[in-house]
């Protein structure tokens, strides 16, 4: 068995103005990625470095994955994306296989993004891994440490990871030349889950009396994921009281909203 026929390249069509808020995570991308590759010799001429490997971390549906595939889209990048657990194998060579593998479709499909999501799961071994589950995370590490040391000479690829738990990363991930550069996707603030709503309410059929305001100041805590959720389940509510119903009410959202709950905790915000 194999981890590596699971490793697909992709064409992502998520494109800045479908992620509502994150601004600064924007900018930021633009600045550090497409601006290098669409002005590469104002870049060299300045002295500038390209970043080989960024660290996106904030809770759990605040749109990491979509940030990284929009990255993709805008800055013309080719795109690749695995799950830490799943390159963990219990067969002895099989994941450093896999995480070479990887790499060796990334350099052919250069310039290109590996996506690295829950990299947390990778070096828990060294601190005992409490999952337990067999998988080899500290031979994946070194695997990938290598790779990423020596992808100067080896193409035009960066590495994006993920994390839901930053705390739990192998230190050796985050030295310099690796993953040095440290982004937050925190929740959406008021105005943000406006435009996480304006940007799902493009798609839906409303009546007038849908509040997009006062369901923005109800969702505090909410992350975007949770918002498409509420959204959805509003479709659905909907769609329970009468099939031939025209569109979705207020009261379909005043439904949802007592189905769907935050699941973003305290301790998963950043405290500044
Ligand atoms: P996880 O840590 O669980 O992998 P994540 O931070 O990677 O979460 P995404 O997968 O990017 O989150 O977001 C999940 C879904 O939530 C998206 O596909 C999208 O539908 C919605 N979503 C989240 N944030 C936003 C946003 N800012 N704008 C629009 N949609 C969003």
């Amino acid at each position: 068995p194999s981890a590596v026929k699971d490793i697909v390249l992709e064409l992502p069509e998520t494109r800045w103005s479908d992620i509502g808020g994150q601004q600064s995570v924007k900018q930021k991308l633009k600045e550090a990625v497409e601006w290098p590759l669409q002005h590469p010799e104002v870049f060299q001429r300045l002295g500038g470095q390209p970043r080989k490997g960024l660290l996106l971390y904030g809770p759990p549906g605040c749109s990491k994955t979509l940030t990284a595939k929009a990255l993709a889209t805008e800055a013309g990048l080719n795109f690749i994306a695995v799950k830490g657990p799943e390159l963990l194998n219990k067969y002895v060579g099989e994941s450093e296989r896999a995480v070479r593998e990887l790499f060796r479709k990334a350099r052919a499909a250069s310039p290109s993004i590996v996506f690295f999501d829950e990299v947390d799961a990778l070096g828990l071994n060294r601190e005992g891994d409490s999952r337990g589950g067999g998988g080899n995370s500290t031979g994946v590490l070194t695997a990938l440490l290598n790779e990423m040391d020596g992808i100067e000479e080896l193409g035009n690829v960066m590495i994006l990871a993920a994390t839901n738990k930053p705390e739990v990363i192998d230190p050796a991930l985050l030295r310099p030349g690796r993953l040095d550069y440290i982004l937050y996707v925190g929740p959406p603030d008021l105005h943000s889950r406006v435009d996480i709503l304006t940007i799902k309410f493009r798609k839906m059929a409303l009546c007038d009396d849908v509040d997009i305001l006062e369901l923005a100041e109800r969702t505090e805590g909410y992350s975007g994921a949770d918002l498409v959720k509420i959204c959805d389940e509003a479709v659905l509510a909907a769609m329970r009281e009468d099939l031939k119903i025209g569109n979705v009410k207020w009261r379909h959202f005043e439904e949802a909203l007592q189905g769907v709950k935050s699941v973003i905790t305290p301790d998963m915000v950043r405290r500044y």
